[in-house]
């Protein structure tokens, strides 16, 4: 396993830096995304959380290629707040148009490059589905006709099965969203797109947990760890 650094918007004050981790093994490749909001702090420490492990080589990538972006919004992060442009909306709407900032812009351009099987955006939203369907906390949201649906559902029942209070279970929500990543990559890109979103109003470390268990079977679905 490899893992080098890069910078996306390095010429611009909104640079960041991403991870390329490539295993031993040819395979598929995984975008993955925190901190498109800067307020969405559980995101932020599961990719963190992840980082530090395959650095200690405490977690392995055996085949294909990860790329990992921890914090994507840096400044919206450091004022702990969204972001304003909400990043989320300043993906490409079609095959013509273009990003409408430069971070965005910089990501979906390497998206077009490495054209990924997967694209993974770690969100944090209120409320709980499973109580409130009109609410977005604990949900994996793929875009309707998607391809990633049937391995959402299979992630969704693993983890409700190990989470005794169902008000907390995880339900998989069909949206389109113009503008986001998860949308963007999906129909753009024809690549398996899931917005992941913790309710935050669990605790943290509830929240990193659930963060770090979807992107494990997440991994795993891709065939870029073994299970
Ligand atoms: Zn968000």
């Amino acid at each position: 396993m490899k893992i080098s650094e890069h910078l996306l918007a390095s010429h611009t004050r909104y640079k960041t830096p991403y991870y390329m981790v490539k295993g031993k093994k040819p395979g598929p490749t995984v975008i993955l995304t925190a901190g498109v909001h800067g307020n969405e702090i559980a995101s932020i420490r599961a990719a963190d959380q992840l980082l530090s492990k395959l650095r200690q080589r405490e977690f392995l990538i055996t085949r294909g290629k990860l790329i990992l972006v921890p914090i994507f919004n840096q400044a919206a992060y450091h004022k702990r707040i969204r972001g304003r442009p909400d990043l989320n909306r300043t993906f490409p709407k079609s095959s013509e148009a273009k990003a409408v900032h430069p971070l965005s812009g910089e990501l979906f351009e390497l998206a077009v490059k490495l054209q990924p099987d997967w694209y993974i955006d770690l969100h944090e939203a209120n409320g709980l589905s499973s109580i409130n369907p009109k609410r977005l906390g604990q949900t994996l949201i793929i875009n309707p006709g998607s391809k990633a649906i049937p391995a959402a559902r299979r992630i969704v029942s693993k983890l409700n099965s190990s989470i005794i209070d169902s008000t907390k279970h995880f339900t998989v929500r069909l949206k389109h969203k113009e503008g986001s990543g998860r949308t963007a990559a999906s129909r753009l890109l024809h690549a398996k797109a899931i917005t992941v979103e913790t309710c935050w109003s669990l605790p943290l470390t509830k929240r990193i947990h659930y963060q770090s268990r979807i992107v494990q079977y997440l991994l795993e679905e891709a065939h870029l760890i073994d299970s």
